[in-house]
């Protein structure tokens, strides 16, 4: 492989790694403020992104590549009203998004075949992922902090599978 891919892809686990932790912190705040349907979406969103760094320490392996894990990121210390942290999720995985656009390119331009094909996988999952954020984003505005429709919000969450 490609070094300066091998790298990417690399530092790829490391993103996805800072995103489990990220939504794993806002499911303990989550949990502290008694919203345990927003925890719950929270959690499941953690593993999923563990799952994702999984995806591509597996494509590496698969290949022969060396692995090299690197520190995670600490999440924020606290966080502020669920719109916020939906806001903040939001920004987060465009952030994501822009990193595996690159990864994308940077697999094109070294003709790496199999990478790109495992890389199609995070391209699609990526506007999934924007677009749960957004619409919970959007209910949130609805919501205007309004309790009963937290409530509400709360236990339509708490029903999200894990898959
Ligand atoms: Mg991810």
């Amino acid at each position: 492989m490609d070094a300066s891919l091998e790298k990417s892809l690399n530092d790829q686990i490391k993103h996805e790694l800072d995103s489990a932790h990220l939504y794993l912190a806002m499911a303990a705040h989550f949990e502290a403020e008694n919203l345990p349907g927003f925890a719950r979406w929270m959690q499941l969103q953690s593993n999923e992104e563990r799952g994702h760094a999984m995806r591509i320490y597996q494509h590496l392996s698969d290949r022969g590549v060396r692995v090299a894990l690197s520190a995670i990121d600490a999440p924020p210390a606290s966080f502020g009203s669920p719109l916020s942290i939906f806001e903040a999720a939001l920004e987060h995985e465009k952030k994501i998004t822009g990193l595996i656009h690159s990864l994308y390119a940077q697999a094109l331009q070294v003709a790496d075949y199999p990478a790109q094909v495992m890389l199609q996988w995070f391209v699609e999952e990526q506007v999934e992922e924007e677009k749960n954020a957004g619409d919970a984003v959007h209910q949130l505005r609805l919501i205007d902090g309004n309790p009963a429709g937290l409530m509400m919000m709360d236990r339509q969450l708490a029903a999200r599978t894990g898959e």
